[in-house]
């Protein structure tokens, strides 16, 4: 007869073998991550980090609408967040933030109740890149040695890039036209001040999980600027969070053992040193 037990015993032995067989998994941040009222209700500050643990995630790049939920999640654990100041939350969103003249005052009053390592992320498009509202928030994030987490095209970045000389941008899910060919112009242009997330992107750089040759040698010629990142965006993402960082693993477990580390880990850890160390 069988014992009570033996089929959970097979599955957990499956479990591990499969384990074993993807090796120990390297640790991870997370590059890209929002925390709004909607997923706060669910998930609680506890088990949010449960799900960074279940995912071998160390650490979370988080924007909260209200903002404030940002810091909510980084006080639960100061070691393992690394809050964002959004500017979405109460009436103000991704559409209409560039127009509300009175937001850079709110944004540097509300820096100082920090600690913060960024603003953003920020929605704009070239047809609104000339607006007030984003070059006043571009010279705070300077001024203040923040990174300026920008989702737009290529033009909003440059512009960003070109208003403030100091200020370093984390560039949104490969940018609005994710080309190769495109982010790397941009790479070699703005060395050392620009960075690019790979969110939602999982797919397209690399469909059923096999990375793309153009894609591969993309990361291979600037394996400093990119961060992986899941985007929870959404509850949705949340709740399976743990699946779409396996997904991401998936795929970085092609590229070469450092190329791996910088990815998953290094240019995250370096491009908010600054903040980490503090
Ligand atoms: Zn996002």
């Amino acid at each position: 007869m069988r014992r009570p037990g033996s089929l959970t015993f097979v599955l957990l032995a499956l479990a591990s073998a499969t384990a074993l067989a993807m090796g120990p998994r390297l640790p991870m941040i997370d590059g890209h991550g929002h925390y709004t009222v909607a997923e706060a209700e669910v998930l609680p500050p506890a088990a949010v980090l449960a799900k960074l643990d279940a995912a071998g995630v160390r650490r979370i790049v988080v924007s909260g609408a209200p903002p404030e939920l940002a810091q909510r999640l980084y006080r639960a654990a100061p070691g393992r967040v690394i809050p964002l100041l959004g500017v979405y939350g109460r009436g103000r969103d991704k559409a209409d933030w560039m127009r509300d003249a009175s937001l850079p005052q709110q944004v540097a009053a509300a820096l100082a109740g920090g600690p913060w390592a960024g603003i953003g992320e920020l929605h704009l498009f070239a047809r609104d890149a000339d607006k007030t509202v984003f070059a006043d928030l571009v010279r705070l994030a300077a001024a203040h040695d923040l990174v300026l987490m920008l989702h737009g095209d290529a033009e909003v970045v440059q512009r960003a890039l070109e208003l403030a000389p100091s200020v370093r941008v984390l560039w949104a899910h490969l940018g609005t036209e994710p080309r190769p060919e495109l982010l790397a112009a941009m790479l070699d242009r703005y060395a050392d001040r620009l960075w690019i997330d790979t969110s939602v992107r999982d797919e397209r750089i690399a469909p059923d999980g096999r990375l793309l040759p153009e894609w591969r040698a993309l990361f291979l010629r600037h394996p400093d600027r990119f961060l992986v990142a899941v985007d929870t965006f959404s509850l949705n993402r949340w709740q399976h969070y743990e699946a779409m960082v396996d997904q991401i693993r998936a795929w970085v477990a092609s590229l070469p053992p450092e190329v791996q580390a910088k990815l998953l880990h290094d240019n995250a850890a370096r491009l908010f040193e600054g903040f980490l160390r503090r």
